[in-house]
């Protein structure tokens, strides 16, 4: 715990489409295809992912439920070495990009409790 505390505290810059300051994490995006809610989806890359036995890279399974509509979506990731996405099985929804997501949180804004813009 201590090591990834130093992590986040001295990890800047960094690579891939992590946030700032969140060096564990890994996201992607996918939109629903009951409502066309676009979801972000948080991985922890030390925590979430397993390594693929017949080659290099990891995969995950996620589970997720978006907040517009509780329909379920499965999501099957896989990763290379790099943590760059590679491929993607959704079930319930189609893999969207930050930029939809972007979008899609600028027309349905949600007030964060504790957090005021
Ligand atoms: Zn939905």
């Amino acid at each position: 715990m201590i090591g990834a505390l130093l992590r986040r505290i001295f990890g800047s810059g960094g690579s891939g489409d992590g946030e700032p300051g969140d060096r564990s994490g890994l996201y992607f995006y996918v939109k629903c295809r009951a409502c066309n809610e676009v979801i972000r989806v948080r991985i922890n890359r030390h925590n979430d992912l397993s390594p693929i036995e017949d080659g290099d890279g990891f995969h995950v399974r996620k589970s997720i439920v978006g907040r517009n509509c509780f329909r379920r979506i499965e999501a099957e990731m896989t990763f290379d070495k790099g943590y760059r996405q590679v491929g993607a099985e959704l079930v319930g929804a189609t893999i969207a990009t930050r930029e939809e997501w972007d979008s899609w949180e600028a027309s349905h804004p949600v007030p964060a409790p504790g957090n005021p813009a």
